[in-house]
């Protein structure tokens, strides 16, 4: 059976691993991520000792960004202008294409992550939907007609601005370049900054998750109004407190005000706005599907 070997790139850890054809994963690994080099080398010692067992096809690789996932562009498949160490204008696909021999896929964290869901999870079967990651960061990537989301760079809906009510919430936001972007107000880090208490301990029924869904219905409003998605995935660490769900749920309809009438919204918001089917693997199961995509 042919094998495949993606790779998880995030800000804070690497999950690489093989898979075959139904993304069933044979073997997996998982570690910080280190300086470029370090980190890249941990990957190729970990796909080349499985394919000296059993050779891969392909491997495929969903990146923190910003990235360029342009194939035409003479740096596609690197990271471009992060403020992380060490890994501003890394190669990442020339590396691995390099040491492994193998055609390499590549794209941004978020829409490998929809790719995987699109191929097994939540997005089976649809041509125009988003998945948003709400952790370290807030990113949204996805796919428009059937083709993964790319244009001028890439999406960066976690940076558009929403309404901030300063005399409702006085916290000035997170984010370096704007404050109070969507990121800078409902990112984790934000929320544990906000509240000086770390996220997975506010409880269910503290204030700030009233505020949270507040802002990821501003967010994910915008975002219908936009793309006309057919389904939003909502993942990342913050999406643990399942209570947002129908939080969220219910302010988005609130503030549409009855104006998109699609029964998905109308009737069947909770099958609209859902958690990702493939959990914390839809990552590293989307980094197999590019791989897949690579090789053909
Ligand atoms: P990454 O963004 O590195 O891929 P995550 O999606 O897990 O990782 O996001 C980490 C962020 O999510 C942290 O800011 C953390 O506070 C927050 N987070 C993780 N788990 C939870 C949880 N159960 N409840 C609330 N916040 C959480
Ligand atoms: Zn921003």
């Amino acid at each position: 059976m042919a094998l495949y070997g993606g790779i998880e790139a995030g800000g804070t850890k690497f999950v690489c691993a093989v898979a075959s054809e139904p993304g069933e994963i044979r073997e997996e690994i998982r570690f910080p991520t280190a300086a470029p080099a370090e980190a890249l080398a941990q990957a190729v010692a970990f796909f080349r000792s499985h394919a000296e067992r059993e050779p891969l096809l392909a491997v495929g690789v969903s990146c923190f960004g910003p990235v360029d996932p342009n194939p035409a562009s003479p740096t596609f498949g690197y990271v471009t202008t992060t403020p992380k160490p060490h890994w501003a204008h890394t190669d990442v696909v020339g590396q691995l294409r390099a040491a492994l021999q193998v055609p390499v896929g590549f794209d941004t964290d978020v829409n490998g992550a929809a790719l995987g869901e699109h191929r097994w999870g939540a997005a089976r079967g649809l041509d125009t939907f988003v998945y948003l990651t709400i952790g370290t960061g807030l990113g949204g990537g996805g796919m428009v007609n059937g083709r993964l989301l790319h244009g001028l760079m890439h999406a960066e809906m976690g940076h558009m601005r929403i309404p901030h009510d300063r005399s409702r919430d006085p916290y000035p936001g997170w984010c370096t370049y704007h404050g109070d972007c969507w990121e800078g107000l409902a990112c984790g880090p934000a929320i544990e900054e906000r509240w000086q208490q770390k996220g997975v301990s506010l409880g269910p029924e503290h204030p700030a998750w009233e505020l949270e869904a507040h802002y990821l219905a501003l967010g994910v409003t915008n975002i219908i109004l936009t793309l006309s998605p057919q389904r939003i995935i909502l993942g990342g660490g913050v999406m643990e407190q399942q209570q947002l769900f129908p939080l969220v749920r219910r302010e988005v309809r609130q503030l549409l005000n009855g104006y998109v009438q699609k029964a998905e919204v109308s009737d069947a918001i909770d099958t609209y706005l859902v958690p990702p089917q493939l959990g914390n693997r839809a990552g590293v199961l989307g980094s197999i599907a590019l791989a897949m995509d690579a090789a053909l």
